[in-house]
């Protein structure tokens, strides 16, 4: 099997604009229990992505950019769950 012809899937970083292949970006989902990363990078649903590094990072909890993604304002509340969860698992 070749590649040829094939699109390689590709997602832009929500921080800086810039697009990339899926495995240098992190995921951000949301579900029926609410927002988290997505460590498998294919579940369903609707996602954000951001670069894996800690400037895009800081910036998309800086400035709430997951609003833009979800379109919706997430509370106070789900930047910093999500905040903690992302030092615990890629700090
Ligand atoms: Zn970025």
């Amino acid at each position: 099997m070749t590649e040829t012809g094939k699109h390689k899937p590709e997602r832009m970083c929500l921080s800086c604009g810039a697009v990339k292949d899926k495995s240098e970006l992190i995921r951000i989902m949301r579900d029926e229990n609410g927002y988290r990363f997505d460590l498998t990078m294919k579940s369903g649903g609707r996602g954000a992505y951001v670069c894996r590094n800690a400037s895009c990072v800081d910036k998309l909890f800086r400035k709430k950019l997951l609003s833009k993604s979800f379109r919706k304002n997430l509370p106070e509340e789900t930047y910093r769950k999500l905040r903690e969860e992302f030092d615990h698992l890629y700090g």
